[in-house]
């Protein structure tokens, strides 16, 4: 059965220090408004509310991307979700506690997507030389200057090993640690022969 009424519940398991995840994880506000766009244009006449925090629209058109979605007809709300419940018929009841001033609120919606967060996969202390940052993300030794070094010679960090990031951050970074490997093999190569 096609669902009438979806609801997007945004920072699930991001910026919630009692989760130990304090962070922002990035990519959850546009990847979450881009699927409501795809879905508003496969399913017409379904009812599409966001529930949010903040909405972090940080890069270049990513804000008219998001005013696009609102002109669209999809609904955001100014919320915190603190509960989800199993409804009637089949749905799902939420709890939120509404920013705009109406306390606490339930709304009831046939599925419920939940914007997940970004954690690592593992954690590498103890079980890598390379150290990771107190999120246990591959910490950069020079995060401002070449955010791909490591601690460990010749090891390279990009996109989301070291940390939140979406695909055009990646692919930037992945860029410098190729260049950053490259350089690394020359001087390698260097000394080899001057030791020859
Ligand atoms: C639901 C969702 C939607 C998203 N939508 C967008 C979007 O629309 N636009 C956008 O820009 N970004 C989006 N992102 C972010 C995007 O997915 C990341 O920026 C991107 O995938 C990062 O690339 P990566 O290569 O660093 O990591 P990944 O794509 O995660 O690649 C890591 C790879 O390493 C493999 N791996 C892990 N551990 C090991 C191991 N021990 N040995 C061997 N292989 C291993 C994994 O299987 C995986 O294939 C989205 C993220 C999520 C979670
Ligand atoms: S990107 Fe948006 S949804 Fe994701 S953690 Fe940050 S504020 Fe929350």
């Amino acid at each position: 059965m096609e669902p009438d009424s979806i609801a997007y519940v945004q920072c699930a398991g991001s910026r919630d220090k009692s989760m130990g995840v304090s962070y922002c994880s990035r990519v959850c506000c546009m990847y979450a408004i881009k699927q409501t766009m795809l879905l508003s244009g496969s399913l017409p006449l379904a009812d599409i509310t966001v529930y949010y925090m903040d909405i972090r629209a940080f890069g270049k058109g990513y804000e008219q991307f998001y005013q696009n979605a609102k002109a669209m007809g999809i609904e955001f709300v100014k919320g915190k979700v603190a509960k989800i419940n199993e409804g009637g018929n089949g749905g799902v009841e939420l709890c939120y506690e509404s920013q705009d001033g109406e306390g606490v609120v339930t709304a009831n919606h046939d599925l419920v997507v939940l914007s997940l967060g970004m954690i690592p996969g593992w954690n590498p202390e103890g079980v890598c030389p390379v150290s990771a940052d107190s999120d246990h993300f591959i910490k950069s030794i020079m995060p401002k200057l070449s955010p791909t070094l490591t601690d460990m010679e010749g090891v390279f960090a990009a996109g989301t090993a070291a940390g939140p990031k979406d695909i055009v951050d990646t692919i930037t970074e992945s860029g410098a640690a190729a260049v950053e490997a490259a350089k690394y093999m020359v001087a390698l190569e260097r000394s080899r022969k001057a030791a020859a």
